[in-house]
């Protein structure tokens, strides 16, 4: 514990704080932050050592076997410790991470069990971001196995807590599992509805990986309408973005969308190279659905070459992982082609005896289908309320409308109740989709932190970041000293060039500030046209010198670009705690009355507090 001084608990906290902030970064660079940090982590005390649990039970795992099961175990030992600290809020959100990968490792029911115990948590500390990042998962997941009903609820509740937090980012994401949900209800329409209004929101020049995504999805609507040379050439577009990427996992989902697809345009023999490079890929996943399915389609191909012996050899083995994976979707499926593999064989009992099998699993999922959908209109009905209650002025027409609707479904239902029956291997991408969102919705939650205009720390976290520099300089006994500063006649700049200029020359203030100060120092933006810097480890005459620094580049700094006659200059007050100030506030009052000399004092100038 000694050995873990000030300097390393702020060096840690600064590069935990980036690694939860960050919304671009490679893995590779990731990884390597991640390296770095590691030593540090050693002596750290125990709510640093829980914010960075939390961190690292999110990290994107390999998909070995080995290494999942690691991360199961990994995120018990947090758990457990998170519990002994009654840390609530990282036990939830610990508990949702576990529940992940047990959900990818197969683990259906201990991954039910974590993520309703993750919102129980959540909602006992009315933790909304959390409660809708579970909901989110549980929806996927109840969505995966089938119970499409349940995992409409879910996501249809936690698109109303995204929207109450307003990020446009999740509420996107979210929208497409919404979507997928309806597609397997056999509503293509809205399906596609959903996702191309997500579409039309997602940049192909910035996110072009969210844009394939996305795609990839819209492929699969018309997979399931039958309008396979569409989804085709989505997919063939898919893999070559992947390929590029080299993002070997995607490559091989893609590969299997279309071995899926070739199947079923009969072409057989173009299935089978696809679909061998997935299983190469997938041997060492611990996921039995997506073995299960790979060997599933390549059993259906070699049945559709008449090499029935080969495929019954694949569907036997299929048969256990699909088991496992409670898919009874893909269970029917499966049954159906070993029964005509058996056909093929000319082994009419067991035909037969398969062929009884998939009859009494499609009257279940028959059965299970009828009930989701009269569950799905309840659903549906209750969000409508809820909306109208809201909107009482809407509310007549609203609800007539989703009445009407509604009864129209109802027809429509009865006649597609059969032709719903199979899904694809989208879902696990869509796992993976959710997954990735609930760990840049984690990084989000931390933009709050950021000033939108300029993109610096904003009031809250300066604040937040000064009160811990003072108490560290008054632990220690080492220098600490701020700046505050404040734009020189900013309403005439306003007043004669407009507000948007204003916004503009408060932007270019950022850089050149940050330019002027070193490594570890913070420049924010506190107010209007006030800013703020952190210097620790900084005296005050070395604290003058850097004001002085500052504010003689805003002085020299060429505003021509945003008006000719632009001239910006910034009056600073500095100040270094006191033993005497015993806490920031007290030393910023100090720094705000030199500021308030300087500008007497003709402004464009420097005062050092006394
Ligand atoms: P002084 O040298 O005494 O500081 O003069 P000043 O005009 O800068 O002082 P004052 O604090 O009276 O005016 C600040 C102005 O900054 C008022 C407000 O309209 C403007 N302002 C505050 N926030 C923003 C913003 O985000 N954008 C723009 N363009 N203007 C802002
Ligand atoms: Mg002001
Ligand atoms: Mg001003």
């Amino acid at each position: 514990m000694a050995a873990f001084c000030a300097v390393d608990r702020q060096l840690l906290l600064d590069e935990i704080r980036y690694l939860e902030q960050v919304t671009t970064i490679s893995p590779d660079e990731y990884d390597r932050r991640v390296e770095q940090l590691l030593p540090l982590l050693e002596n750290a005390d125990q709510p640093l050592l829980r914010r960075w649990q939390r961190l690292d039970c999110w990290r994107w795992p390999e998909d070995t076997e080995e290494y999942f099961g690691h991360n199961i175990e990994i995120a018990s030992a947090y758990i457990e410790s998170a519990m002994q600290a009654e840390d609530t809020s990282a036990i939830a959100d610990l508990l949702a991470c576990r529940g992940w990968y047990y959900s990818t490792s197969g683990f259906v029911d201990a991954a039910m069990e974590d993520f309703n115990r993750a919102i129980e948590l959540a909602k006992s500390l009315d933790d909304i971001r959390l409660i809708a990042d579970v909901l989110s998962l549980r929806g996927e997941q109840y969505a995966y196995q089938g119970e499409l009903a349940l995992g409409l609820k879910d996501l249809l509740d936690a698109q109303k807590h995204y929207e109450r937090l307003s990020e446009p980012f999740y509420i996107k994401g979210n929208l497409s599992s919404i979507a997928n949900t309806y597609r397997r209800l056999g509503d293509y329409t809205r399906a596609l509805e959903y996702l191309n209004q997500v579409l039309d929101d997602t940049s192909k020049e910035t996110s072009f990986e969210d844009y394939i995504l996305f795609r990839d999805q819209i492929a699969l609507v018309y997979e399931d309408m039958h309008k396979y040379q569409e989804a085709l050439d989505i997919y063939q577009e898919s893999l070559t973005f992947y390929q590029e990427q080299k993002d070997e996992e995607a490559v091989a989902f893609s590969q299997v969308n279309i071995g899926g697809l070739k199947n079923a345009m009969g072409q057989f023999a173009e299935a089978i190279p696809y679909l061998k490079a997935a299983e190469a890929y997938f041997k060492n996943s611990p996921n039995p659905g997506t073995n299960g399915l790979i060997l599933l389609y390549l059993g259906q191909a070699f049945n559709g070459l008449g090499r029935h012996e080969e495929a019954l050899a694949l569907f036997n083995a299929s048969e256990p992982l699909i088991k496992q994976d409670r898919n009874r979707r893909f269970l029917e499926w499966l049954l159906l082609d070993k029964a005509t593999a058996l056909a093929g064989l000319e082994r009419w009992t067991a035909a037969y005896k398969t062929l009884e099998a998939y009859v009494s699993n499609h009257k279940r999922l028959d059965q299970n289908l009828r009930k989701q959908q009269t569950a799905r209109l309840q659903v549906e009905f209750d969000v409508a309320q809820r909306e109208a209650e809201n909107q009482r002025l809407k509310a007549q027409t609203q609800l007539q409308q989703e009445r009407v609707s509604a009864l129209e479904e109802r027809r429509r239902w009865q006649v597609l109740a059969l032709a719903l029956a199979f899904g694809s291997i989208l879902f696990l991408l869509l796992l993976l989709l959710s997954y990735r969102q609930v760990k840049r919705s984690k990084r989000l939650h931390y933009l709050a932190l950021t000033d939108e205009l300029t993109g610096l720390p904003n009031r809250r976290r300066m604040f937040f970041l000064g009160e811990e520099m003072t108490r560290d300089a008054l632990n220690n006994g080492t220098a600490f000293s701020i700046l505050v500063l404040d734009v020189d006649y900013f309403k005439r700049i306003n007043d004669s060039h407009g507000h948007a200029i204003g916004d503009e020359v408060l932007k270019a203030i950022a850089p050149i500030s940050l330019g002027a100060v070193r490594g570890g120092d913070y420049i924010g933006r506190t107010g209007g046209e006030e800013f703020m810097a952190l210097l620790p480890g900084t005296n005050l005459k070395q604290a003058v010198v850097v004001a002085e620094r500052i504010r003689h580049q805003l002085e020299q700094a060429d505003f021509s670009h945003l008006a000719d006659d632009l001239r910006v200059t910034i009056s600073i007050g500095a100040g270094q705690l006191k033993k005497s100030d015993g806490g920031l506030n007290r030393l910023i009052k100090r720094a705000d009355n030199a500021l308030y000399k300087a500008k007497e004092n003709g402004r464009n100038r420097v005062q050092a507090s006394d």
